[in-house]
């Protein structure tokens, strides 16, 4: 019986990343959000928050599954101290402040949960609960 090599197969694809803009009429008032703290734009759901655990360039980060009204800057390799990871800037799409990175590409199986995801610095934001 021929067996088949399991491996990870890695997929270079290239995919065209976009972040999507909600419109905020649709966004729902009793949620607590995350809001740019320069232009208090609101840039992301408190419900799209995955861990508290990380690490940003000024100190503690969120990771996100979703951020909003937010743009991308250009892709780059970033070396991290989990690897080199393919990332693009974060900025505000209001006031185009940074406010992080997204995830496009982790160097290896343990950190693709990463892929896709967005980091938001704590220090770029602030808490609105608007309960
Ligand atoms: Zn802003």
């Amino acid at each position: 019986m021929p067996i088949s090599s399991a491996g990870p197969s890695s997929s270079s694809d290239d995919r065209l990343v976009t972040t999507a803009t909600l419109d905020l009429h649709h966004l729902p008032d009793d949620k607590p959000v995350f809001a740019c703290q320069k232009c208090s734009e609101i840039v992301a759901l408190q419900d799209e928050l995955v861990s508290k655990a990380f690490n940003g360039r000024s100190g503690r980060a969120y990771l996100m599954n979703s951020t909003i009204n937010t743009s991308l800057g250009k892709r780059e390799d970033r070396k991290l101290l989990t690897g080199t990871h393919t990332v693009a800037d974060l900025h505000c799409a209001s006031c185009n402040t940074s406010l992080g990175w997204m995830y496009i590409k982790a160097p290896n199986g343990e950190q693709r949960y990463k892929e896709g995801r967005y980091i938001l610095e704590a220090a770029k934001i602030v808490k609105e609960n608007n309960w």
